[in-house]
């Protein structure tokens, strides 16, 4: 067979492009060889509908193994006593507890998708926001926090079925315990959406949502350095106490009931390829050496936000809990929009994206706002005496976004910054 070099040749390409420059996506990282090793391993030839032990096809002995200890593995790392690993990306985790928990035209509660909340917790253009109603809490305009007074007037008021916490630009602690009472009181399914701080959780850095919460979704691909996909969690696997109306009648458990809307409930056959490099991520993430790299995380974000900060620049909540932060660019720059600024500094091959900040006055396509995450440049082996220089950079090109000579000479400093790093350093 000839090779096919048009797409071989594309992925050189941006094994360079991911080389070369500074990563400051916050919902992006770069995994070890054995995680990608068994992403492109012979497990993506198998067909393993259903679940170990229990399969819809023949030959699943060894693919059984691995999924499982993927399962095991994350138990471990989360203190969850169930988990279903084979959700494709974290919007299909949260489809499946939506499509277990509720039924269509359902009210459900989740954060303003304008305040950092994800499309799939609602947005008009998501399945979310389309089959069921959505009702949602904010931040607070003056301290940039999720407004828990809110939360719960919006609960007592419109009695959601599903709370669901959780981000994807909001850079502090939530409060999963007054989330809990919330949920509670109205006798209501709390979800957290730990996509974005896995990492963070599942070494203690922060705290963990598994304990307060009755179902927990994640990606595995952010802070948690391992494949594209999502995972589904829970702390204690409840009888279904919500009349979920099930095939088999309400007192399901919650495990066997989301194990359907997995499969088949949305999805067909998992992938264990993926599932595969699931299962080496996670013990990855068990390691003192993935502690230590999440510490460094969150020790470059915050220097990062101080120097931020320092220059005069609006950082949301005035700093950072976790490994990212969102920008205001309007005190400082009222012209400047998150799109050009996002667009100038991927000429100087520095990767930051727009977005909407809180009570903002522009569109999602303009947006006022930037997000800054270190999860990516904290694997190349960056670390907080890197990050005033980095700022610096990114400062000095907002400050003068038509200076072309300046984004050039930038452009060579990010490569001779970057490009002798490996994209793993740990
Ligand atoms: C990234 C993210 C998701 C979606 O993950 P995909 O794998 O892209 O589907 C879901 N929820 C939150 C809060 C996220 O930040």
């Amino acid at each position: 067979m000839t090779r096919d070099t048009q797409i071989f040749d594309l992925i050189n390409q941006e094994r360079a492009r991911q080389t070369k420059g500074i990563e400051l996506i916050a919902s992006e990282n770069f995994v070890s060889d054995q995680v990608m090793e068994a992403m492109g391993s012979v497990m993506t030839n198998k067909y393993a509908e259903g679940y170990p032990g229990k399969r819809y096809y023949g030959g699943c002995q060894i693919v059984d193994q691995s999924e499982t200890i993927a399962i095991e593995r994350a138990k471990q790392l989360f203190g969850a006593c169930w988990a279903n690993v084979q959700p494709h990306s974290g919007a299909q985790a949260n489809l499946s507890v939506f499509f277990a928990c509720l039924k269509p035209g359902d009210t459900f509660m989740g954060l303003d998708l304008n305040h950092g909340g994800h499309l799939s917790h609602g947005s008009p253009v998501n399945i979310s926001g389309t089959y069921f109603r959505q009702v949602s809490y904010g931040v607070k305009e003056e301290t940039g926090t999720v407004d828990y007074d809110m939360m719960e007037e919006v609960a007592m008021r419109e009695k959601p079925r599903l709370i669901v916490g959780g981000a994807s630009a909001y850079s502090r602690e939530w409060d999963w315990a007054r989330m809990r009472k919330i949920a509670d009181e109205i006798g209501a399914i709390l979800m957290a959406d730990i996509a974005h701080p896995a990492g963070l959780i599942a070494t203690g850095e922060l705290a963990n949502a598994v304990k307060f919460c009755h179902i927990v979704t994640t990606t595995t691909h952010k802070t948690l350095r391992g494949p594209r996909g999502g995972m589904i969690m829970m702390g204690e696997d409840f009888e279904n106490p919500f009349g979920i109306k099930t095939p088999k009648g309400a007192t399901k458990m919650m495990s066997a009931v989301l194990d359907s809307a997995v499969f088949p409930g949305i999805q067909g056959g998992p992938l264990e390829h993926v599932i595969a490099a699931k299962a080496v991520a996670f013990g990855e993430a068990l390691t003192p050496a993935y502690h230590e790299y999440i510490k460094q995380v969150r020790k470059n974000a915050a220097t990062m936000a101080q120097e931020f900060m320092n220059r005069g620049y609006k950082v949301i909540s005035g700093g950072t809990d976790n490994h990212l932060m969102l920008i205001d660019l309007r005190p400082k720059f009222p012209e400047l929009t998150g799109k050009v600024a996002e667009n100038t500094l991927v000429r100087a091959d520095i990767t930051i994206n727009k977005n909407m900040v809180p009570f903002d006055s522009r569109s999602a396509f303009q947006t006022s706002g930037v997000r800054i995450g270190t999860p990516a440049i904290t694997t190349r082996g960056l670390k907080e005496d890197a990050m005033p220089e980095i700022v610096g950079m990114i400062d000095a090109i907002l400050c003068d976004v038509e200076n072309e000579s300046l984004i050039e000479s930038t452009r060579k400093k990010v490569n001779d910054m970057m490009q002798d790093r490996p994209l793993f350093a740990w």
